[in-house]
């Protein structure tokens, strides 16, 4: 369930309906000013919403006073053990603490925190560790990790009300991708603060992007969760902010810069398109624009499977085809497919719409379509997809069930008028 409460942290609004904000973590000593400047700024270009700082010593309180002031979003302070720590971040001016209620020193020195960041009008982010449950949650542990979890933080989120204090996200951490799920769907339900998803420890950049992307990306299809860490084991900490807004993106819940799409390749490909795509990657990265760039590997089946694409670019052995929104813009020699592909997205970007050269087209469209009559019989994973989807199409037509995803929209905008026409129109046709 959705958080319905919603909480600033410096400026940007968490749970409530408001976007999932995007955080990272400096790995920098945050005492060197310099060095933690660098990376939040890299942080902050990669898209984060927030940063987090650790602060285990005094001198980084120090910096964080000014780490505050230089950074270009809000800055989050990280405490583990040391209640005067906190106290003193937030009299620093950090935009929020994250602490462990539990490992603070008790409930007394809670309070003081407490009562500190409500006369700043600081919030707080509480949380709970699966390797730091209090002890007297070990035995439950044992017998549920989850109801463990779960438990640690229904009981700091009651302790934060007995202190008449609501200003407060809450983060449920486990290295177990299923726990992980399972604690925050059980948390959601038990209570309406923000949530804060995250898995500890998930590992290298590939091994920790797909855990996350599994857990959290469970997570955030079903409402769950309002701002998200990526933990990787790099000291790049943009890579962590590039790796959620995939997430986000591929979620469609947040847009942020280009989409590629590419085809995953097969025994037709005739260039190489690993280097391609890894370079038009690349090249996107500078681009703000939420444009979509797709790369087929082969014109075999034409370029209809991309026609949702602003983009695209599709070769054979010595040439290739620069397309848009499903139609051919230019043929081009294979060398210059990728220089070409950015001249028009430059050009288009630049005019607001895409240019066309009636010749050029011309020219693309009958060198496609020759790839395509000499290929007519080939049966490619596209038209394998495409005979199946119409089997399953014609099937819910003849039968009046529901038509699969796939289905082409002249079909749908059939079915719907059989259905407005049917004695039973209104209601959903079910098998027989
Ligand atoms: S047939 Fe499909 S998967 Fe194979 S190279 Fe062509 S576009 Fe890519």
């Amino acid at each position: 369930m959705a958080s319905k409460r919603q909480i600033d942290v410096g400026g940007v609004k968490i749970g409530g309906g408001a976007p999932v904000a995007v955080q990272s973590m400096t790995k920098t000593e945050t005492a060197d000013l310099e060095a933690t400047m660098r990376q939040i700024r890299a942080i902050a270009d990669a898209g984060a919403d927030l940063v987090r700082c650790a602060v285990p010593r005094d001198k980084d309180i120090d910096a964080l006073k000014e780490i505050v002031v230089q950074s270009p979003i809000p800055v989050i302070a990280d405490i583990h053990f040391n209640h005067t720590l906190a106290l003193k971040a937030i009299d620093a001016g950090a935009h929020c603490i994250r602490l462990n209620p539990g490992n603070i020193g008790g409930p007394e020195k809670v309070g003081e925190v407490v009562e500190r960041a409500k006369a700043a009008g600081t919030p707080l982010r509480i949380g709970v560790n699966s390797g730091s449950l209090p002890r007297h949650l070990h035995e439950l542990e044992r017998e549920s990790p989850v109801e463990a979890l779960v438990s640690a933080a229904t009981e700091f989120v009651a302790l934060m009300e007995r202190l008449d204090f609501e200003n407060f996200k809450v983060s449920i951490k486990s290295t177990s991708v299923p726990n992980t799920i399972a604690s925050n769907r059980l948390l959601s339900e038990r209570i309406d603060y923000p949530l804060h998803l995250g898995i500890t420890e998930a590992g290298t950049k590939w091994t920790g992007s797909l855990k996350s992307a599994v857990g959290l990306g469970t997570l955030l299809a079903d409402d769950i969760g309002d701002t998200i860490r990526i933990s990787l084991s790099t000291f790049h900490a943009e890579e962590e902010v590039k790796v959620a807004w995939e997430i986000l993106k591929a979620l469609k819940l947040r847009e942020r810069g280009p989409v590629l799409i590419a085809c995953p390749t097969c025994g037709r490909l005739q260039f190489d398109m690993d280097t391609v795509v890894q370079e038009i990657e690349t090249r996107l990265e500078a681009y703000d624009e939420p444009i979509e760039v797709a790369v087929l590997g082969c014109a075999v089946n034409g370029i209809g499977e991309a026609s949702h694409a602003d983009f695209g670019i599709t070769g054979a052995k010595n040439e290739g085809l620069i397309f848009a929104h499903g139609e051919p813009l230019k043929k081009v020699p294979q060398d210059d497919l990728v220089d070409a592909l950015f001249a028009e997205i430059d050009r288009s970007l630049k005019i607001g719409r895409v240019e066309r050269d009636e010749a050029k087209v011309a020219e693309g469209a009958a060198w496609l379509a020759k790839i395509e009559e000499e290929n007519a019989g080939e049966m490619t994973p596209e038209r394998m997809a495409a005979l199946e989807a119409k089997a399953a199409t014609e099937e819910a037509m003849a039968t009046g069930t529901e038509l699969p995803m796939a289905a082409p929209a002249a079909a749908r905008e059939r079915k719907k008028l059989d259905e407005d026409a049917s004695p039973t129109a209104g209601r959903r046709f079910t098998r027989a």
